[in-house]
């Protein structure tokens, strides 16, 4: 699975989760996903990176999802730590689950009602096939990450919907029916079954067991500068050039690797020494 990280820092969702804005945040963080929801994007759009681009604004203020699927690549874009408070199903899954998007072929064309026709089926279908698989291999290994069960704790958007814990959608089987595939929910959850019994590829992400213990008691976790939201960017880059953050112990200069809260402090600690150097 090829993994790659790109969170949404500049969404409303992400500061909210940073934050640590009301309980429901705090709750997610220190519990993690009780769940996992399927989802697609309902357009044309293949590109993970476009959607990444799009919503990753302070404008963007009515969805925040944890991932994408790419369709041209099949790689996956990691776009909330998993353990945060995402905006993807419109109901109270998302107080308890996990969203994730597959995107969906460029060679659909979407009418009203979310009606679609398919311009070049083979194309659309290996496209669908290529997001399917990079999801069972993602939800495998969440589910291993969480300990979660495949057969109880997947849902479609759909599915959701139809439990009263989501807004009522059709994603993404409605994608694997229009282009003609028999792909199923029900499918989905087996084949994850399946691929957890198979050993982790090496190119899954390792497991960071002290740092999820921590995560759990400190909040989320800031690897990089680019985790933080903007403002506190330059703040920090000042403390990694003073070595405070990681002492120059670390082989990356820039590696962060601390709970937001800790960083939250010494960046508090650092105004108030510099409000003394100024008075002195
Ligand atoms: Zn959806």
């Amino acid at each position: 699975m090829e993994l790659i990280r790109h969170f949404l820092t500049e969404n409303p969702c992400y500061r909210a989760n940073v934050d640590r804005a009301d309980s429901r945040y705090i709750q997610f963080q220190n519990r993690g996903p009780l769940g996992l929801m399927l989802h697609s994007v309902g357009c044309a759009q293949p590109s993970a990176e476009v959607f990444v681009r799009g919503w990753n604004r302070a404008s963007h203020t009515n969805s925040c999802v944890h991932g994408f699927v790419d369709a041209n690549t099949g790689a996956v874009w990691q776009t909330l730590p998993w353990n945060f408070r995402g905006w993807h199903g419109g109901g109270s899954c998302n107080n308890t689950h996990v969203g994730v998007e597959l995107c969906e072929p460029d060679c659909l064309v979407y009418g009203a009602g979310g009606a679609f026709t398919v311009t070049d089926p083979a194309r659309a279908k290996a496209m669908v096939k290529r997001t399917y698989e990079a999801a069972v291999e993602l939800f495998a290994f969440l589910c291993r990450q969480y300990q979660l069960d495949p057969q109880t704790d997947i849902l479609s958007h759909a599915e959701g919907g139809k439990q009263g814990i989501a807004s009522r959608h059709a994603d993404p089987e409605h994608l694997w029916k229009g282009v003609g595939m028999d792909y199923t929910m029900d499918g989905f959850r087996a084949d994850v079954a399946a691929a957890m019994d198979e050993p982790a590829r090496d190119s899954a992400p390792a497991a960071r067991p002290e740092a999820d213990r921590l995560e759990q008691l400190l909040g989320p976790w800031i690897e990089r500068i680019e985790d933080l939201p903007k403002s506190l960017r330059a703040q920090t880059r000042e403390l990694l050039d003073l070595g405070v953050l990681n002492a120059g112990t670390a082989d990356d200069p820039d590696d962060i690797r601390l709970p937001y809260n800790v960083l939250r402090a010494l960046l508090a600690a650092k105004k108030y020494t510099d409000l003394r150097t100024i008075e002195n």
